[in-house]
């Protein structure tokens, strides 16, 4: 496997336990938004019961200019997690493997929703990222994200991206019915007209889709990027 050297430049704390990790793009390294990479570190050693490695989605846009990563470090974390808490810092460098997956909005609708749990949003603000680049503004993106302490990763960075995509509609939701309930209405007003989706744990990610299903919509309307090992 091919990893590339990626200094990191600066780390971004996003809410009380999210971090952001911006990245040089490494020499002859591309991707596509909403894609995700393996992720390790040149010169820290992870604790031998561990894996040396884990999957991030990379949550910048191409056209950032950089390699971004979110993570949640919640208490109690992984070894992994802590040296990315405690150690790792500005100039070093993290390695990472060539981009996988195909996580992206689809031709064929003209509106679509999206349903990010909590660090679940990573590869969907690497999408509209993405959107806004590229001035297409032709779908109507309604985005639900959901956590439940209302602390929402990105800040200023939904202003910006609600200027240059003005049918974006976005709702940080803090409350798990409302979520619900917001992704229930919009299904039922929308059904197979929209397409959705999902990012967050498996669980998550299983639930949300049945539910739409029950509402009737067709299941090659709804994509999942399920985050295995939250
Ligand atoms: C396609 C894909 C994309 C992904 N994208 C992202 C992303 O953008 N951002 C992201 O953060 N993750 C992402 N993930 C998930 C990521 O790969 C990790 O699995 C996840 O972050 C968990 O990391 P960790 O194993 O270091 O555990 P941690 O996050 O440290 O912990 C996970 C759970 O285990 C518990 N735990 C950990 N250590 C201990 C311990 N010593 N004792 C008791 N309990 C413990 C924690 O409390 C927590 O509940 C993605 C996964 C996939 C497959």
């Amino acid at each position: 496997m091919k990893l590339y050297p990626a200094k990191v430049q600066k780390i971004i704390k996003e809410t009380s336990d999210t971090y952001s990790y911006i990245l040089d793009i490494p020499e002859g390294y591309a991707w596509t938004a909403g894609q995700h990479a393996l992720w390790r570190f040149q010169d820290y050693e992870v604790s031998g019961d561990e894996k040396p490695g884990r999957v991030f989605t990379i949550a910048s846009a191409p056209g950032d200019g950089f390699l971004m990563f979110t993570t949640r470090i919640a208490e109690p974390h992984s070894n992994f997690k802590d040296i990315l808490l405690n150690q790792i810092k500005p100039r070093d460098v993290m390695l990472v493997a060539n981009p996988l997956g195909s996580y992206t909005f689809h031709d064929g609708t003209d509106r679509a929703l999206v349903i990010a749990g909590g660090i679940g949003i990573t590869p969907i603000r690497s999408l509209l990222k993405d959107m806004a680049d590229k001035q297409n503004t032709s779908k109507k993106v309604t985005v639900l994200y959901s956590d439940d302490r209302g602390e929402f990763a990105y800040g200023d960075f939904w202003n910006a991206v609600q200027q240059t995509l003005p049918n974006l509609d976005l709702h940080l939701i803090d409350d798990r019915n409302a979520f619900t309930e917001k992704t229930e209405a919009y299904a039922k007003q929308n059904g197979s007209d929209a397409e959705y989706l999902i990012a967050g744990s498996p669980g998550m990610n299983k639930a949300f889709a049945e539910t739409l299903k029950g509402l009737g919509v067709a299941e090659d309307r709804i994509v999942t990027d399920d985050f295995r090992g939250y």
